[in-house]
């Protein structure tokens, strides 16, 4: 079998961690099965849909590394405007859908309903729905939840499929594109359990073939609420975690992990791993949590793989402080002093100011410094002629200072670091 799946986003907000998790799932399924992946913008909201949120999605997807195909024969649906190339644009095929609502009314398979008086009052016109007929249950075997059932008398009567204006509805025009498109696999969101029951009987209206579903977990803070960005601000967009140095195969493997376990029990893995070894098997159906200690663990892994001259380099646009004062090798013994610190590059500056910059003592700290007075008067002095570059023999004087006056631990090591370090 051709594999093919798709993203089919909105450009009505920011991009959601959610939208590239599901991205990413896809994208790894067609990889794996030597399919094909492709994007759909649904912006049929003309209201809503705003290029720039269009801008952010795409140049999310590619700072990530998530790549899409062109879907042979849409020259005609492609997105021309924003120097962004195949992306299929949903408004474009306003024709196609038309044409469908056409045939299904002809057949009788759907109808045209006119507005009462109370919504003629309220400026509304009439629309199309769907005949759903006698009540049945749609089943269908969902990859991710395993046996599904949703009977069409649950699905909130007929379903409207095109409005006086000629737009259809999300719930129509996603069946139509992903037939168009050559669909065979949609992973999404649990969010759309109930649109793809609706989904599944427009596929048996128009006599198309039903792709296969698989319905993703949404992503959970850990008191239970749905992770969005009316309630949790930038944390749920991944603008944020861009812009404060965490590193796409990081971001891209939490991600993943969130609801997914890799048959070989791995923990990291790039996305180049994922899409040879994905298997949809692994996937959970459980919420998954949003952890940013594990996402945190995810950027130190990265980062702690990264040899010096690289993580300088991803350093850069950070640093507020000019390393050149000191020498090559002291610039990689400074960086990896502090480079296990380090959730995300933007974390550089806080961790490396006391090389540059005078500071005072918080406070709370000042009494280690005052009750730590003989040690450092005592370390001082005893370090005056001493070759700092060698840090055992450092070590070994320190604790041999510490032996001397009786002190260990705390004692001995919180009044040093807080008078360097402050
Ligand atoms: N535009 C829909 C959304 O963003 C697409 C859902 C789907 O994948 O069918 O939720």
């Amino acid at each position: 079998m051709n594999v093919i799946t798709r993203i089919a986003p909105s450009p009505t907000g920011n991009l959601h961690l959610g939208t590239v998790r599901t991205a990413l799932y896809n994208l790894l399924f067609a990889r794996r099965h030597g399919g094909k992946f492709y994007f759909r913008l649904e912006d049929t909201d003309q209201k809503r849909s705003k290029d720039e949120y269009t801008q952010e999605i795409v140049s999310g997807f590619q700072e990530l590394g998530i790549d899409w195909d062109t879907p042979q024969g849409f020259e005609n649906y492609l997105l021309t405007h924003l120097e962004i190339e195949g992306v299929v644009r949903q408004s474009l095929r306003q024709e196609n859908h038309a044409k469908i609502v056409e045939e299904l009314l002809n057949s009788g398979l759907a109808y045209r309903q006119e507005p009462t008086e109370e919504e003629i009052a309220e400026g509304k016109s009439f629309v199309i729905r769907l005949k759903l007929g006698e009540p049945r249950d749609i089943k269908w075997q969902d990859h991710i939840r395993g046996e599904m059932c949703i009977n069409t008398k649950d699905l909130g009567g007929d379903p409207v499929i095109m409005k006086a204006n000629g737009q259809a509805l999300y719930n129509f025009a996603v069946v139509l594109d992903d037939n168009d498109m050559g669909v065979t696999h949609v992973y999404r969101g649990e969010d759309h359990l109930t649109n793809t029951a609706k989904q599944i009987a427009i596929y048996q209206s128009l006599d198309y073939k039903v792709p296969e579903f698989g319905h993703l977990p949404l992503i959970f803070t850990k008191d239970k609420q749905k992770l969005s960005k009316r309630k949790h601000g930038d944390i749920a967009g991944i603008e944020k975690y861009m812009r404060e140095g965490y590193l796409p195969d990081a971001l891209n493997n939490y991600l993943i992990a969130t609801s997914y376990t890799c048959p070989s029990g791995a923990e990291i893995y790039d996305l180049d791993h994922g899409k040879n070894n994905f298997d949809i098997e692994g996937m959970s159906k459980s919420p998954a949590i949003y952890d940013i200690q594990k996402l945190n663990w995810y950027n130190r892994e990265y980062l702690s793989k990264f040899p010096h001259d690289d993580l300088m380099t991803k350093l850069q646009p950070y640093l507020k402080y000019d390393l050149s004062k000191f020498s090559s090798a002291d610039q990689v013994k400074l960086i990896d002093s502090i480079r296990g610190n380090l959730n995300k590059l933007e974390d550089i500056n806080e961790n490396i100011f006391y090389f540059f910059d005078d500071f005072e003592i918080d406070g709370k700290l000042q009494k280690f410094i005052d009750e730590g007075q003989d040690l450092l008067l005592e370390l001082s002095k005893r370090l005056e002629n001493f070759d700092f570059t060698d840090a055992v023999s450092m070590k070994d004087e320190i604790n041999k200072l510490g032996e001397e006056m009786s002190l260990k631990g705390k004692k001995l090591f919180f009044p040093i670091r807080i008078a360097i370090s402050g």
